[in-house]
């Protein structure tokens, strides 16, 4: 075993340059083989690539996927979001410990089943879903799991698992998955047929100031939720100085409730992979990356596919089509389960083998991006537009949508609605008019954005989905009449306290307080002044924390404060003065005695 890991991590750190910056690839790859990434292996991976053994474990305790401890031939991770939780995620957690005979966070005796939960899969619109290991299993019910587990025992083999193929290249070979995509509306941008290399033909009969010059006439904001001009971002890239560049496309979509980076990846990579080949001519750049959530790894032997099939059609590599000395070319980077890598310098710090730190901003990517070189990060939607715009020009582009959000947005819509799945809407569309199409016409509320996003009630379902109103990356959540609000936003402030990197303190304590103080009004042992208490700090932490995480992380709280404070008010105590007449202190103190 010893002897094996030796050589084992020898070859993967030979494959991978014996290169620092592919650091995740050789853990990934180590815990895959082995269950863990354990101390021999940490020494082995830190001597064969020269660096400290502190820059190797600082990697694997940042990462969910990774791990010192063994874990189990199997290791089932639950999804327990917001969404898994209202469609019964807590009977199917029951039903496994009752099986198993253990409890999350812990691996059988015989080292065969591990059991975990995890914030998000990318699979609300099929909840309660589970990874195990890499395979999605979906509509997921307590009677199933003794069977689950039953053949698992039986054939030690997760494939059998897949006792039915998903829609379109979810049955591909390559992908084999019973993930459906649940794609219930086509628009022209995203999901019109695919003609793969016409869009880079156009770019390329151009010089690199038109096509930049092209996507600014369209006016394409990045689809990641913020919303930066993508001609913009690009002509900084192209304006930096240096030789070397880059082009990374951000596919670590890993907010709860969104999931249409999977419908792209599965049934329109050749449009990305082709909106990524448009921006390296744009900004000068031989190199692109896609780093890809860890939950994604189902995707990645389809998507290498895809790229090999581009370089055959001479659409990557050298002398693309033709056009002599416009080389590209694009490889996969996989992450390992951190929602901060979503936040684009924390994905860069990944991409560098580190630790999914954000950096400190300025200097911006577009100066000093990736190992760094100037590098436009965009997302896996943006690189589809790219392509759109390419092939059918900025003025059919920018036809449709809202005056300052032109175009269409993919939505992925779950929770309480009859039609759960990807949309395609112009910009611009009301919030009732999509209630109404997906069929939730009673909602309660609905939560725009992601957890980071806004908590909005019937009074703004008039309200439009742009960025200039209620501005989303993508994720819908709706939530019926029935639901608790309090209990919503609590799940959002736990989501937040965990995925914080901690090392800011206002994100770091701030989340902890706001939620602390949120549980007491739940227990019912709050007062009106905590109100002001939860808008005050709430106010304070975005203003004071570093990066995107927490300067929205105390919208859930600050948002329902705002359109549902009828729902504190009835839990909180009315005119106590600031004494709590209920306050035990032989409670308080029970920890000390
Ligand atoms: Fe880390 Fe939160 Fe600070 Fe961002 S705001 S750097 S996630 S602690």
């Amino acid at each position: 075993m010893s002897q094996n890991l030796q050589d084992f991590v020898k070859d993967i750190c030979n494959s991978n340059g014996n290169d620092p910056a592919r650091m995740m690839n050789i853990c990934i790859a180590v815990q895959k083989a082995f269950g863990c990434v354990c101390d021999e292996a940490i020494d082995l991976i830190a001597k064969t690539l020269k660096t400290h053994r502190i820059e190797v474990e600082s990697v694997i305790t940042f990462y969910t996927f990774l791990s010192k401890e063994k874990k189990g031939k199997f290791v089932i991770r639950l999804c327990n979001d917001i969404i898994d939780k209202l469609q019964g995620c807590e009977k199917v957690a029951d039903a496994f410990k009752k099986v198993l005979g253990i409890d999350f966070g812990q691996t059988t005796k015989d080292g065969m089943f591990t059991l975990e939960y995890v914030p998000c899969i990318g699979l609300c619109d099929q909840a309660p879903a589970a990874l195990i290991n890499n395979v999605p299993v979906t509509y997921l019910s307590s009677d199933k799991v003794a069977e689950i587990i039953g053949i698992l025992k039986k054939t030690g083999d997760t494939k059998k698992l897949i006792h039915r193929l998903g829609d379109g290249n979810n049955a591909n070979p390559l992908v084999h998955s019973m993930v459906h995509n649940s794609i219930r509306k086509k628009g022209q941008v995203i999901f019109d047929e695919e003609r793969a290399g016409s869009g880079l033909k156009k770019a390329i009969a151009l010089s690199p100031a038109e096509v930049i010059r092209e996507i600014k006439a369209a006016r394409l904001r990045g689809r990641g939720g913020a919303g930066f001009p993508t001609g913009m971002k690009w002509e900084f890239t192209r304006a930096s100085n240096g030789d070397v560049k880059y082009v990374v496309c951000n596919a670590d979509e890993g907010e709860p409730g969104t999931f249409k980076d999977r419908a792209i990846l599965t049934e329109r990579p050749g449009l990305m992979f082709e909106g990524m080949t448009i921006a390296g001519y744009a900004i000068g750049a031989k190199e692109g990356i896609i780093y890809v959530r860890g939950e994604y790894a189902y995707l990645l032997a389809f998507l290498e596919d895809v790229l090999d099939k581009r370089r055959m059609q001479g659409l990557l590599g050298e002398n693309i089509l033709g056009k002599k000395g416009f080389d590209f070319d694009i490889r996969i980077q996989l992450g390992a389960g951190a929602y901060i890598c979503g936040e684009e310098t924390s994905l860069l710090s990944s991409m560098e083998g580190l630790r999914g730190d954000p950096k400190t901003r300025p200097p911006f990517p577009a100066q000093k991006g990736y190992m760094g070189k100037p590098t436009t990060v965009n997302n896996v939607e943006t690189f589809c537009c790219v392509t759109r715009i390419m092939d059918k020009g900025p003025s059919w582009f920018a036809e449709v949508g809202s005056k300052g959000s032109p175009s269409n947005k993919l939505l992925s819509v779950s929770g309480d609605c009859e039609l759960p799945g990807v949309y395609e809407f112009p910009f611009g569309t009301k919030v009732s008019e999509l209630l109404d199409v997906v069929g939730a016409n009673d909602a309660k509320a609905v939560q725009i954005g992601g957890p980071s996003g806004q908590l909005i009630g019937k009074a703004d379902y008039e309200r439009v989905i742009c960025y200039d109103d209620l501005a989303t990356g993508g994720s819908i959540m709706i939530f019926g009449l029935e639901r608790d609000i309090l209990e919503i936003v609590d799940y959002f402030m736990e989501f937040f306290t965990e995925e914080s990197c901690g090392y800011c303190t206002p994100c770091r304590a701030g989340n902890a307080l706001l939620k602390e103080r949120l549980e007491r009004i739940r227990a019912g042992k709050g007062e009106m002044a905590d109100l002001d208490y939860l808008q005050q700090l709430g106010e304070t932490v975005k203003k004071a924390s570093r990066c995107g995480l927490g300067q929205t992380s105390p919208n859930p709280i600050l948002s329902s404060l705002k359109n549902f404070r009828s729902d504190y008010e009835a839990l909180v105590k009315k005119d106590t003065k600031g004494f709590q007449p209920d306050f035990d202190i032989y409670e308080a103190i029970g920890d000390a005695s």
